[in-house]
């Protein structure tokens, strides 16, 4: 493996799209994680598949970074490549009642577009703070809805460098993944959304906005949900009544707005919010021997 000459090699062919040294927590949400040896941000799908055709050449280590929104970064940051999409995959294409839009689109564009355009069926994804190809990737949901109800295709970049799109059941979408995309990259997604006034859905937006705005914390650093829903249960109200809202590590501390929010206050490390989740998963097992699971993705 070379990953030190896939670094030379793409900072020869994209001077302009690569920055050495580039601070993880700057990419993340949470707002925790050192330096990525390198960071490169393609404006094209071209510029996309040649540079991960590179990166595959020279067997390098690298990784694939939309918001950031559901990422923990290590604190000695990555020894290798971050890939982020940048803002000339973000387009967005409408053809009522489809609505198609680059992987590096964020949901709030996504939504307020679809909601201008009078195609209803993303309100449940306003205030997600990801990009199309992250939320494809997990499959968001809130509000008893998901991605997988509208996503009928999606463009994707296989390994060997081919481009296509395919029908999303290739995906297997499931809560809060998708199996089936595999070592596929997501370039952008079709939606096939249902008429309606463009005035009710910007009203159900605000509405379902306001609930988030009164339920979560959303003014602080967070990833969003830490753990995933256990059967029949809620991982907030198990973590409330383990008596563990404001619990902390270090500036790593359970929401007091809500228990499976853990904000980091300021200057929390990786090793502080993964302690906490340990604490927490620790107490809920012993309390109610329920085991919950990570929704976000440990970086490493
Ligand atoms: C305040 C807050 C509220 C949140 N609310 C919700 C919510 O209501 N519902 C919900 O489901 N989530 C929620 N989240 C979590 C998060 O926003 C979602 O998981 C979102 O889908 C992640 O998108 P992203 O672009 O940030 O992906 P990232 O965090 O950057 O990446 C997540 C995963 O997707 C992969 N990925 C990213 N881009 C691509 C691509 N183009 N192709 C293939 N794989 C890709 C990454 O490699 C990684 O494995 C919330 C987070 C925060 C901070």
């Amino acid at each position: 493996m070379s990953t030190p000459r896939a670094i030379e090699r793409l900072r020869d062919a994209f001077p302009a799209r690569c920055t050495p040294d580039a601070p993880l927590a700057a990419l993340s949400t949470w707002r925790i994680g050192g330096p990525a040896a390198l960071l490169f941000t393609p404006e094209s799908e071209a510029e996309l598949a040649a540079g991960l055709a590179l990166l595959r050449a020279e067997d390098a280590a690298w990784w694939l970074v939309g918001g950031g929104s559901n990422l923990l970064f290590p604190d000695e940051g990555l020894a290798g490549v971050v890939l982020h999409p940048g803002q000339g995959l973000a387009w967005l294409e409408v053809e009522a009642p489809l609505l198609r839009a680059g992987a590096a689109t964020s949901a709030v564009v996504l939504c307020r577009r679809a909601a201008q355009a009078g195609l209803a069926g993303l309100e449940f994804a306003g205030g997600i703070p990801g990009t199309v190809g992250g939320m494809v990737r997990m499959n968001a949901g809130a509000h008893g809805q998901e991605l997988a109800q509208s996503l009928v295709r999606v463009r994707l970049l296989d390994p060997a460098g081919t481009i296509g799109w395919v029908d999303a059941a290739e995906l297997r979408l499931e809560y809060r993944g998708s199996p089936g995309l595999g070592a596929r990259l997501v370039l952008a997604a079709e939606f096939r959304l249902a008429a309606d006034d463009p005035d009710a859905i910007k009203a159900r937006l605000r509405e379902l906005l306001e609930r988030r705005r009164a339920s979560q914390p959303l003014q602080e650093a967070s990833c969003g949900s830490v753990f995933k829903r256990p059967a029949d249960d809620f991982p907030g109200r198990l973590i409330e009544a383990a008596g563990l809202k404001g619990a902390r590590v270090g500036a790593a501390v359970v929401s007091q707005v809500h228990a499976n929010f853990f904000v980091n206050e300021g200057g929390a490390s990786a090793a502080d919010m993964l302690a906490l989740v340990e604490l927490v998963k620790r107490t809920v097992r012993e309390r109610f021997s329920v085991e919950l699971e990570e929704e976000f993705q440990h970086v490493r």
